[in-house]
């Protein structure tokens, strides 16, 4: 039985975060466990900045987006040096086990230092990408989904209102996953994902045929930053259509907002599973939901296996599109 541990979020934010931390903390003092709160990820870790955290510290949260906790990249822990000493400064503290809640990064870190120092460390996956292998699912993911589809309905309105081509630029370096998912469920023509190679000239030509032939009113292409600038992409397909195009690039909007009951279940649950697996003794894995279900991830694989977009997906989409 472990009796310290501590929490912290890292990396880029995500909606659900913060009901992640109130299920490690409130499952922690349940427990009769001694439970402290790192500000701003592996950044307040070096700076041993933390505290000891009760009922009241995680009060009026479940609803907000963004962290308590606060978040922040930091390069000195990408070093050895820096590991050591943040393993240090949670030596000091008499601190036995640590929940990191953050993407592929923040994984990763907590791998290194796991590793190099034998400290007890579960991950939660606080990322809007949904990219972490192993699961197919991850904390507010769900939430930036939605918020894309938002501003999805509102760009049809006025891409039907004028017959324009409709390009969205949304979040995603390296994984397609939400452009793919809101793509379909928001009736997107064109998805462009870094996973799949596409051909401007063709989907201009396809456009033009859709236009003149009347079979479109207008179009919605919605692309993922890793796969293109929505801007550029933009005006080569104006300039090789001769249609109207009119590019918008969501941005942090995404980020942010309220989380969903989807990302507040599945936060709690996560939370609450990992806090009891950690102090019970288990370390080294990340928890997901797979198939609907609580899973263990070992951490090694999931952050060097990589995660692919669901080929049923991709298909679909053209299917309906
Ligand atoms: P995210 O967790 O959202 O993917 P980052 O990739 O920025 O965000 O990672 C957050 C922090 O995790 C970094 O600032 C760094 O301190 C740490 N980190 C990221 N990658 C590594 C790595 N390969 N080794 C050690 N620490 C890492």
């Amino acid at each position: 039985m472990r009796k310290t541990i501590a929490v912290m979020t890292s990396g880029g934010d995500s909606p659900g975060m913060n009901a992640a931390t109130r299920a490690v903390v409130r499952t922690a003092l349940s427990e009769g466990v001694k439970v402290f709160g790192i500000y701003n990820g592996y950044r307040g870790l070096l700076e041993d900045d933390m505290f000891e955290m009760n009922t009241r510290s995680v009060s009026d949260i479940i609803q907000r987006g963004g962290t308590i906790l606060g978040t922040a990249r930091s390069k000195e822990f990408e070093t050895a040096e820096g590991r050591e000493n943040a393993a240090e400064n949670l030596f000091a503290r008499g601190i036995e086990g640590l929940v990191v809640i953050g993407g592929d990064g923040s994984l990763r870190g907590a791998q290194q230092l796991t590793e190099e120092h034998n400290i007890a460390v579960v991950g939660l996956p606080g990322t809007i990408d949904n990219d972490i292998w192993g699961m197919d699912y991850t904390i507010g993911s769900d939430t930036a989904a939605n918020t894309i589809i938002d501003a999805i309905n509102k760009l049809r309105d006025t891409a039907s209102a004028h017959r324009r081509i409709a390009i969205l630029e949304v979040m995603g370096r390296h994984s397609g996953w939400l452009a793919l998912i809101t793509g379909m469920s928001g009736g997107a023509e064109y998805i462009l994902v870094p996973e799949e190679q596409f051909d401007l000239d063709k989907i201009g030509t396809e456009i033009r045929e859709m236009y003149e032939e009347n079979q479109k009113r207008y179009v919605l292409i919605i692309v993922a930053e890793g796969a293109g600038s929505a801007i550029d992409i933009g005006k080569k397909l104006e300039e090789k259509t001769g249609i109207d195009t009119r590019a918008s690039v969501l941005g942090h909007i995404q980020r942010g907002g309220s989380p969903t009951v989807m990302d507040r279940v599945y936060a709690s649950t996560l939370g609450e599973q990992a806090t009891r697996a950690l102090i019970s003794g288990v370390s080294n894995v990340v928890y997901g939901i797979r198939h609907g279900r609580v899973v263990n991830v070992n951490l090694y694989d999931a952050v060097h296996k990589k995660k692919s977009l669901d080929p049923e997906y991709l298909r679909m989409a053209k299917v309906l599109a």
